[in-house]
C-alpha cells in the first residue's frame, strides 16, 4: 500500500520575522490537502517565532547536534529543537556533509539523538555527478546507507529518509525517472533489510530541483513517499503546487 506523501521544505539560510507571512500562507493552503503531510524546516532561530505562527503545522530545523548537551559551543540539540516547537529536524544534508564534513557515523549519532527525544528525522544521502557518471551511485548510497542509519527505530519518532543527487540540488537538473526509480527501490530494500517489515513503512522522499512543473511525475513513482523541497518552497506561490502534485497522485 502506498504510504501518505510528506512534502517538506528546506528554507536552507533563509528566513527572517518577515517571512512568517509566507510559512501563515502554506500552512494554511496545505489545510486544503489533508491527504498529504506538509512540513518546513526553517533556520534554527526562526522555529520558535514559526511554529507560533502556524499552531498545529510541523515546523522543523535543518540539522541538530548529536550531544544532549554540553560545550559545543553554536550547537543546538535535539531537545532544544524539540523545546522551540520543531516535530522534525532534518541530518544529514548534502550540504554539512560537504561544508562541515560530516561522517556517515557522525549523521547517524544525530539521527539517533533526535528520534530519542521524539523529534522525527529526515536523513539525507545522495551521490555527486562524478559518482553518478562513474556507475557508482546505487553503491555510494547503500554505503551512506549502512553507515547513517540510525540502529533501531521506535513508534514515538518517524525516520523519513532523502535521496538528494548532489548534482540535482539548486540545479534545474534531476535524474531520470528510472534512476529515481532504481535509487528509490534500493533504498526500500536496505530499509527492510535493516528494519524487516517496518522498512516498508519509512518514507522515501525525492530532494533536488522539485517544482512544480516536475513534482506530478516525480510523485508517480513507486516508493517516492514524498519530496525534500529546496528553493521552491520559499514562496507558498512555487510551494504550494507541490503539494498539490502529491495530493493528485494520492488519488
Ligand atoms: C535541498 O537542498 O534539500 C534541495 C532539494 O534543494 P532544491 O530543491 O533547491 O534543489
Amino acid at each position: 500500500m502506498a504510504l501518505k506523501k510528506l512534502v517538506a521544505g528546506n528554507w536552507k539560510m533563509h528566513g527572517l520575522s518577515a517571512d512568517l507571512d509566507e510559512i501563515r500562507e502554506i500552512a494554511t493552503a496545505s489545510r486544503d490537502y489533508p491527504a498529504v503531510d506538509v512540513a518546513l524546516c526553517v533556520p534554527a532561530i526562526l522555529i520558535e517565532r514559526a511554529s507560533r505562527a502556524v499552531p498545529g503545522f510541523a515546523i522543523g530545523g535543518q540539522d541538530i547536534h548529536h550531544a544532549e548537551k554540553g560545550a559545543h559551543t553554536g550547537c543546538t540539540s535535539a531537545l532544544m529543537l524539540l523545546d522551540a516547537g520543531a516535530s522534525l529536524s532534518i541530518v544529514g544534508h548534502s550540504e554539512r556533509r560537504e561544508a562541515q564534513r560530516e561522517s556517515d557515523a557522525e549523521v547517524k549519532a544525530k539521527a539517533q539523538s533526535a528520534l530519542a527525544v521524539g523529534l522525527n528525522v529526515i536523513l539525507c544521502v545522495g551521490e555527486s555527478l562524478e559518482v553518478r557518471e562513474a556507475g557508482g551511485a546505487v553503491a555510494t548510497v547503500g554505503a551512506q546507507l549502512n553507515g547513517s542509519l540510525p540502529d533501531s527505530l521506535n513508534a514515538e519518532a518517524e525516520l523519513a529518509i532523502a535521496y538528494e543527487p548532489i548534482w540535482a540540488i539548486g540545479t534545474g537538473k534531476i535524474p531520470t525517472v528510472a534512476e529515481i526509480g532504481e535509487m528509490h527501490a534500493s533504498i526500500r530494500s536496505r530499509l527492510v533489510d535493516r528494519y524487516g517489515a517496518y522498512g516498508s513503512n519509512v518514507r522515501i522522499l525525492y530532494g533536488g530541483s522539485v517544482k512544480a512543473s516536475n513534482a506530478a511525475e516525480i510523485f508517480a513513482i513507486a516508493d517516492v513517499d514524498g519530496a525534500l523541497v529546496g528553493g521552491a518552497s520559499l514562496k507558498a506561490a512555487d510551494f504550494v503546487p507541490i503539494i498539490a502534485a502529491a495530493a493528485a497522485v494520492e488519488g
